[in-house]
């Protein structure tokens, strides 16, 4: 710790209260919460507090116990069926977070003489979940197919008896930016690798009604593995993996992090649940809508970035990364906006690379024009 507190990546908790309006109120006053993930606001919606509310009067707080002892209610079976019609493919398995699907999934897919190909800017929850595997794991450059395409043919000489598969994010955590998931497909067909997309990014953000980026680019059937949270847009909590059905049996039998781990708590199930049928309705399209007027003032607004900007300057996503460049001047620049009246933590290593430290800008359904606005004023005015 001593060397921690010296150093300039220093990790504390801050404790929070949430407004109505979606504003978060630290212990200083209320700043204009431009780092949630709640895209769409859904985390506060009256639908999900009401789902919730009659789950709880009907089913309690807590599972009791795992899926498969008899922690399945009909909220958790009611979701899955949901999930997987919204998302156009045969089923769908629930977890209680992302970071536990990564590793229910990996564990269950890969073994020792199989190869695991992630995309550099994965989430940790799958270098975590590759840790504890005995397959092979290789890294290609962000979205680069060519380095990709190799490490297939690498893989298909050095390991032609082993599954191969390709994990990847479809927006991006950290950049905003997108996967070439036509590509991808592609690439995945012609070697006869699986493909794992993690959507946690684009559900309810990219796709008609916020299905996410493989239903936007027509390819969700074409996905062997699709994953998401509902965590982020959906407003939640808890983790999913969707695809065939042959892949969801496999699952209920071999993901640990599924088998050895108490039941998501049904009113949770019960108000993702409600979260997906407003996403269906005209008012989540509404909301999705005004989430992308949202972004594209944000990408019309935003100053350059003194450290540069990783992502490409297109509205790919509600996610904008501002590079500062070192640890601690990003922290400093975060400081500055929350004197000003928002909320930006800075993001540092090992979230991202070291000298890659930045504010993760995320813009949602709520914001209104002038608090876009006015952040982008204040990041205009620093002098850097
Ligand atoms: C947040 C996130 C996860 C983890 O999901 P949780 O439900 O928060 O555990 C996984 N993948 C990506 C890309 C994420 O951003």
């Amino acid at each position: 710790m001593e060397a921690i507190r010296r150093g300039p990546l220093l990790r504390r908790l801050r404790e929070m209260t949430v407004g109505a309006d979606g504003s978060v109120v630290p212990a200083a006053g209320a700043l204009v919460n431009f780092a949630s993930n709640d895209y769409l606001g859904l985390a506060s919606h009256d639908a999900l507090r009401e789902a919730a509310k009659r789950a709880i009067d009907q089913y309690g707080i807590g599972a009791g116990a795992s899926r498969l002892v008899c922690g399945t209610m009909t909220p958790h079976l009611q979701l899955e069926r949901r999930l997987a019609q919204f998302k156009g493919v045969e089923a769908a398995l629930t977890f209680s977070s992302g970071y536990a699907a990564a590793h229910g999934v990996i564990g269950a897919l890969a073994t020792e003489g199989d190869v695991l190909i992630f995309d550099k800017l994965l989430h940790a929850c799958f270098i975590d979940a590759a840790r504890g595997s005995k397959a092979v794991v290789r890294v290609f450059p962000h979205n680069h197919l060519g380095k990709l395409e190799s490490l297939l043919e690498w893989a298909q000489q050095e390991h032609p008896q082993g599954r191969v598969l390709i994990a990847t994010e479809s927006i991006f955590s950290m950049d905003g930016d997108r996967a070439p998931l036509r590509e991808l497909v592609a690439l995945k067909k012609r070697f006869g690798a699986l493909l794992l997309v993690d959507e946690a990014h684009a559900l309810g953000v990219a796709g008609s009604h916020g299905r996410g980026l493989a239903h936007e680019c027509e390819v969700h059937r074409e996905v062997d593995i699709l994953m998401g949270t509902m965590s982020k847009a959906l407003g939640v909590s808890g983790g999913y993996l969707a695809g065939r059905r042959s892949l969801i049996d496999l699952l209920i039998n071999r993901a640990r992090s599924f088998i050895f781990s108490t039941a998501q708590p049904p009113a949770l199930a019960a108000a993702a649940h409600a979260a997906l049928e407003l996403l269906a309705s005209d008012e989540g399209e509404r909301l999705r809508l005004a989430l992308w007027q949202n972004i594209r003032q944000m990408n019309a607004q935003l100053p350059p970035a003194p450290g540069g900007s990783s992502a490409t300057r297109r509205a790919e996503s509600a996610i904008f990364p501002w590079i500062v460049g070192d640890e601690a001047s990003a922290v400093d620049v975060s400081a500055r906006l929350a004197e000003a009246g928002f909320f930006a933590p800075a993001i540092r290593y090992p979230t991202v690379a070291r000298g890659a430290a930045r504010l993760r800008l995320t813009i949602s359904a709520r914001h209104r024009p002038e608090q876009i606005q006015a952040l982008t004023k204040c990041l205009s005015g620093l002098a850097l």
